[in-house]
C-alpha cells in the first residue's frame, strides 16, 4: 500500500490523501483543507474502494492526513452515511474529536464561500448549530 501525501496549494485549498495499491491503482482518498493561521483543518471527504474496506485504510489515511496539521482543531463536512459511520468509528478510537458542521474558521468554507463573502454578507439561512458562540 502506497500512502501519497498532496499538500493544500494554496492557503485554505483542498489538498488529498492518496491511497494505492500495489499495482498503482487507486483505492482511496482523504480530501481535506487547512488554516495554519487559526490551526484548523477540515475534513470534505473520505472514500475507499468498496472491496477493500475493513482493513483499517481509512484510519491509516486519516491519520497521514491529520499529521498535515498537528493540534489542530478539526472537524468534517455533513457526511454521506457510510462517511459519517466511518467518522464515527474513528472518533470512538479516539484518534480525534471529530464533529460535523460549519467550517471552524471562515478560511476553510472553500469556493463557495469565498463567492459568498464577495457577494457580501453570508445569508443566514440556518444558524450554526455546533459551534460555540
Ligand atoms: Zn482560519
Amino acid at each position: 500500500m502506497r500512502l501519497t501525501s498532496v499538500p493544500p496549494r494554496a492557503p485554505g485549498g483542498a489538498g488529498e490523501v492518496l491511497l494505492h495499491d500495489e499495482r498503482g491503482a487507486l483505492v482511496g482518498q482523504v480530501r481535506f483543507r487547512l488554516c495554519a493561521r487559526c490551526r484548523t483543518g477540515r475534513l470534505l471527504g473520505i472514500w475507499i474502494l468498496e472491496s477493500r474496506r475493513q482493513e483499517g485504510l481509512g484510519r491509516r489515511a486519516l491519520r497521514v492526513t491529520l499529521a498535515h496539521g498537528p493540534g489542530y482543531r478539526w472537524n468534517t463536512t455533513l457526511q454521506s452515511r457510510p462517511g459519517r459511520g466511518f467518522f464515527r468509528a474513528v472518533a470512538a478510537h479516539g484518534a480525534v474529536p471529530l464533529s460535523h458542521g460549519r467550517p471552524l474558521c471562515p478560511h476553510l468554507l472553500g469556493g463557495l464561500g469565498r463567492v459568498l463573502r464577495r457577494l457580501g454578507p453570508r445569508p443566514s439561512a440556518r444558524p450554526p448549530h455546533d459551534e460555540p458562540s
